[in-house]
């Protein structure tokens, strides 16, 4: 039987990979499934395990989705559920419970896997994630090895591998190198976005100036957290200079 690695290049995935290639587990074939709208650091690390998969004889093979990310995210013509009338173009933000690029991810990957050992990795930490995945041929090495999430990020930084993007590794941003217009994404990461990745932020504006719905919900917008964030920037600075102020006082009087 065939043995396929899903893998998304993220911290998890990638430890389960290494290790199924360092301590000789059947792999016949990595699979990627990209999104379109994934971060540069992603690339950069596809593009740093492709030669390792070429020196072990191991088929990389990747997916791509059937209309791109952002025409079903702008575009698409949506009809209303059971009819033929266009009520609005477009799915919007993808996350929360309209994943629709996840559904799409998903269905492709198991189509492509049918038949075949799919590895998956899934964190020996992630226990509701395995219950749900535990079905077919699915294997989850990393849960059989028993490694945490944490052990994982640890596992491949000793690799040298560390998500760089302007300088900043990502899983000290982010708890989940998604899609860097994930809706899932929560307001600190979102907040630490516009602190240290302008240039995404600057992108997820862009995105939000083309769909309606607020990218956080009602009165989260991408120009909102923006406000919201800029004003948290300005009250944090003046506590800094009135705590410094009532400092150098009292070290003077
Ligand atoms: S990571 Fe987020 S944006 Fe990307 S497909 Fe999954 S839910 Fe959608």
């Amino acid at each position: 039987m065939r043995h396929i690695a899903s893998v998304s290049f993220g911290k998890d995935s990638l430890a389960m990979l290494l290790i199924l290639i360092a301590r000789g587990y059947p792999l016949d074939e990595v699979v990627f499934y990209d999104t379109g709208m994934e971060f540069q650091a992603i690339y950069d690390t596809r593009d740093m395990i492709i030669p390792l998969l070429q020196e072990n004889g191991i088929q990389y093979t990747e997916l791509q989705p059937k209309e791109p990310f952002l025409y079903k995210m702008l575009e698409r013509p949506v009809c209303k559920r059971g009819t033929k009338i266009i009520h609005k173009y477009g799915y919007s933000w993808c996350g929360g419970t309209c994943r629709w690029g996840t559904t799409e991810k998903l269905q492709a990957l198991e189509k492509h896997c049918k038949g075949a050992v799919e590895y998956v990795g899934i964190a020996a930490d992630e226990a509701s994630r395995l219950e749900k995945e535990r079905k077919g041929n699915k294997a989850f090495p990393l849960a059989d090895w028993g490694m945490t999430e944490r052990d994982c990020r640890k596992y491949c930084y000793h690799k040298g591998f560390k998500w760089l993007e302007d300088g900043i590794e990502l899983y000290s941003i982010l708890s989940r190198v998604s899609c860097w217009c994930c809706g899932n994404k929560n307001l600190k990461e979102l907040k630490l976005i516009h602190r240290h990745l302008p240039k995404y932020w600057n992108r997820l504006k862009e995105l939000q100036t083309k769909t309606d719905r607020p990218m956080k919900g009602e009165g989260k917008s991408v120009f909102d957290l923006e406000q919201r964030f800029l004003k948290e920037k300005r009250i944090s600075e003046d506590g800094d200079i009135h705590h410094g102020g009532a400092r150098w006082i009292k070290k003077n009087s």
